[in-house]
């Protein structure tokens, strides 16, 4: 029988194929679930998360009758929030469309809050083992050294032909799609040379022979990343507690819990000045935390005293009660004595 790339792949994928919690029990929210919590976020940090969330909410239904306040504090640490309320909201959307069934046609799919084109595939071929292909970085890198391609990996253009090359191979869509997924992951990988030698598709790939894999596909430039600079306040009205905030509604961490801050960089006179409410402050450190494209300095701050517009709540509840994010929870041992 003629060895062809898919059957190469395929057979490699029966034998390598990495253990996931969402591979045990294949079905269409498991699939949806876990494909929007891997989404900018790292395997092994996705699965105590995936583990919990359904444990806690184990149906489209479950889900869809929570409290977003739950949902939230569920996703509380694996960031990029918005992911959490689009899956909420299309989890309604589930139940009250299509009675708690996923749909499998792609038109479907993408109409549900937070479904883009590259979940919708990933779902339709994982979950219904429908002919598609999810295209994302990964595979147009695989893609891009398979064929020695100079591509943009950020053009639409690039996303199609890409989607057609793995098309035109496939077969067993479930496996194959979960089967690149792992040879991006595992084998042709993002840094640092690929292990081309362990590689089941060496055979049809042009920069394996042409000896070049890591000039595929040519190096993004680098996104410029926006310092901003904060003063936080870490404020105790009360022995073993502190002040929080809910932040707006939209933009970035919208509708999470914050200690009160300000943006700018502030000698302690200013601070005192901005905030005559608040007693002993004292600057107790300064922390970073990085968004994709923005890098926050955080000068940190204790005081007692009262705030207006601020909810007060025992500290060590903090993380268990209300969704903080990693950026301020960070900030959580610098109030232990
Ligand atoms: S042979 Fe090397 S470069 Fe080509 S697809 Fe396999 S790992 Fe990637």
């Amino acid at each position: 029988m003629e060895n062809t790339l898919s059957k190469a792949l395929l057979e490699w994928y029966q034998n390598h194929a990495r253990i996931l919690p969402w591979r045990s029990d294949v079905t269409p929210y498991h699939v949806l679930l876990s494909e929007i919590m891997l989404q900018q976020t790292r395997v092994d940090t996705v699965v105590p998360y995936y583990l919990r969330f359904i444990d806690r909410f184990p149906t489209f239904r479950d889900l869809a009758e929570a409290e977003e306040a739950e949902v939230l504090l569920l996703w509380q640490g694996l960031g990029y929030y918005s992911r959490a309320r689009n899956l909420h909201r299309a989890a309604k959307e589930v139940v009250s469309t299509y009675g708690g069934d996923l749909p499998r046609d792609k038109d479907s799919l993408l109409r549900l809050s937070g479904v883009g084109p590259y979940v919708s595939s990933a779902v339709r071929a994982i979950a219904f083992n429908e002919k598609d292909a999810a295209v994302d970085g990964n595979l147009i890198r695989v893609y891009a050294r398979l064929n020695a391609a100079v591509v943009d990996v950020t053009s639409a253009k690039t996303k199609t032909a890409c989607g057609e090359y793995f098309l035109a191979h496939m077969e067993q869509p479930s496996s194959f799609n979960q089967a690149l997924m792992d040879l991006g992951e595992l084998i042709c990988l993002p840094h640092g040379a690929p292990l081309c030698d362990k590689c089941p598709l060496k055979q049809w790939c042009k920069a394996f022979q042409q000896g070049n894999p890591l000039d595929y596909p040519p190096p993004k430039k680098k996104n410029e990343v926006r310092q901003v600079r904060l003063s936080v306040l870490l404020v105790t009205p009360k022995a073993g507690h502190v002040a929080i905030h809910k932040r707006p509604d939209n933009g970035l961490l919208a509708g999470l819990y914050e200690f009160p801050n300000v943006e700018g960089k502030f000698t302690l006179s200013a601070l005192r000045q901005r905030f005559p409410s608040l007693e002993k402050i004292q600057k107790v450190g300064v922390e970073k935390h990085r968004f994709s494209h923005i890098l926050w300095t955080m000068d940190v701050y204790r005081c007692e005293g009262d705030m207006p517009n601020v909810i007060v709540v025992p500290t060590r509840e903090v993380r268990q009660k209300y969704s903080l994010p990693t950026a301020f929870a960070k900030l959580l041992p610098y109030l232990e004595d």
